[in-house]
């Protein structure tokens, strides 16, 4: 049997915070016991029912995980329902890959060397858009920052410019990285100094409302590089620095301000299509900037409604959405990889036989 270690699948093609990986155990003696306990199939029409089997997108993302699946972190788990140890356990690896034009052809390459026999791979789509994206991208933020360990804020700074800039070799530019500081010579882009990474106006911007976006439940306010801040602060600083005013937001209350900064980094999930640099307005905000001009008092900007109740998410934490926003529409493949799976069930059908 192949280790877990040769068959993780080769991801480095794609960009940085373009995959989520989900893990899914499912307990093979609940499945058996519900097929042949419950429905009272025989074990051999079990097994061959069960070997079909592909759980539904809900099932393998969703945080909450309902019998026979389960969640665990342990190295040696055990089923939560019936206790069964490992070997009754398997396992099943979820990709969710936004698709676009910095993920297409990887995912095509990858998908062509794939094994098909006995869909030891399933690819099922969805769609979506870019709020739901960056909502979820926030939400994984989230979990895998250790919110009491203060780098997580270089390591979150990181992962935004992973996601603005997927070109760039980060591991690199945060290589022995001690701090990341507001630029007061460049206007555009970044640049490294001995141990401190030196950000352009705009982009250390919105690295602080990333940083704030990803603490602000923890906490009164939001963490930042800049120390916790509330929400006038935040805003103060983003007004500071010229990032309203390259966004052409002209508002004074801090709750619209932060409105329409969110819905600009919720309205495309190819940041790096969008200019930060001189003082240039980006595509999103100048839709903005037309509908100011059509003698509302109050901007309008949605177009498509796109409330989130969708999400069947747990995270209490999450930050209030904002009602309406302006978003792209978003493909995301969904490649499960059964093997394990298949296996499992193989090895325990064959002792539940025998
Ligand atoms: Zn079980």
């Amino acid at each position: 049997m192949a280790s877990a270690k040769q068959r993780e699948l080769d991801l480095t093609e794609f960009p940085s915070g373009t995959v989520t990986e989900y893990t899914t155990l499912v307990c093979l003696a609940c499945i058996f016991d519900i097929f042949t306990k419950q429905l009272k199939l025989a074990p051999r029409t079990a097994f061959s029912e069960i070997k079909r089997h592909t759980p539904t997108i809900a099932e393998l993302t969703s945080r909450g995980a309902m019998r026979p699946y389960f969640d665990s972190e342990e190295k040696h788990p055990h089923c939560p329902y019936c206790g069964s140890a490992k070997r009754w356990l398997a396992r099943f690896d979820t990709y969710c890959i936004e698709g676009g034009k910095t993920t297409d052809a990887a995912r095509r390459a990858l998908l062509r060397k794939l094994p098909k026999a006995e869909d030891q791979f399933v690819v099922s789509e969805k769609k979506s858009d870019s709020g739901a994206v960056f909502f979820e991208w926030l939400d994984t933020l989230r979990r895998s920052l250790d919110l009491n360990d203060e780098t997580w804020l270089i390591d979150a700074s990181r992962m935004y410019l992973e996601r603005r800039e997927p070109k760039t070799n980060w591991d690199e530019v945060f290589d022995e990285l001690r701090a990341v500081r507001r630029s007061s010579r460049l206007s555009e882009g970044w640049e490294r100094d001995g141990a401190r990474l030196f950000l352009a106006p705009s982009l250390y911007s919105e690295a602080l409302l990333i940083q704030y976006l990803v603490s602000r439940s923890h906490a009164h306010g939001g963490l930042t590089l800049e120390g916790r801040l509330t929400l006038m602060e935040l805003v103060r600083r983003l007004r500071y620095s010229g990032y309203l005013e390259q966004l052409s937001i002209t508002e004074h209350d801090p709750g619209e301000v932060f409105e329409k900064v969110v819905n600009h980094l919720a309205a495309t999930h190819e940041w790096s299509s969008i200019s930060t640099g001189g003082g240039r307005v980006s595509g999103a905000a100048k839709k903005v900037q037309v509908r100011t001009g059509s003698g509302s008092d109050r901007v309008e900007v949605a177009k498509r409604s796109s409330r989130k109740s969708s999400k069947s998410r747990k995270s209490k934490s999450a930050p209030p959405e904002p009602e309406q926003i302006t978003t792209e529409p978003v493909k995301l493949h969904y490649l499960i990889d059964r093997r394990d799976f298949l296996e499992k069930v193989k090895s325990v059908y064959a002792s539940y036989a025998g």
